[in-house]
């Protein structure tokens, strides 16, 4: 049972015993219930949107500039050359044009 719902329950009791004070009481409680659960929504929100951004990052760092070269790899598969500028805008691999460095989504060459 919610907090509100056991405020929306004790609120009948009061009205029953016809408690002016204890009904004024309980409508906070309610009131600060719906609040919190507003509250409690939007930072599961932020959570997940932060969870996402945390995933998206943990992508990235896989990521290096090759060595002497302009062109990122993935250190899982490091066999596949990678454009540095839409992996790192995209927030995945993007893959040069195998046997050249030429990226086919921004048209640039890297060496
Ligand atoms: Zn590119």
């Amino acid at each position: 049972m919610s907090l509100y719902d056991a405020a929306k329950d004790a609120l009948k009791i009061a009205q029953k015993a016809d408690n002016i004070d204890l009904i004024q009481k309980l409508l906070d409680v309610q009131e600060s219930a719906l609040d919190m659960q507003a509250k409690q929504q939007e930072l599961q929100a932020k959570l997940a949107k932060a969870e996402g951004e945390i995933a998206s990052l943990k992508t990235l760092a896989k990521f290096k500039l090759m060595d002497g070269h302009t062109y990122m790899i993935d250190q899982d598969s490091p066999q596949r050359s990678l454009c540095p500028v839409c992996t790192m805008k995209n927030g995945f691999a993007v893959p040069l044009l195998q046997g050249s460095n030429w990226c086919a989504a921004c048209s640039r060459n890297y060496k």
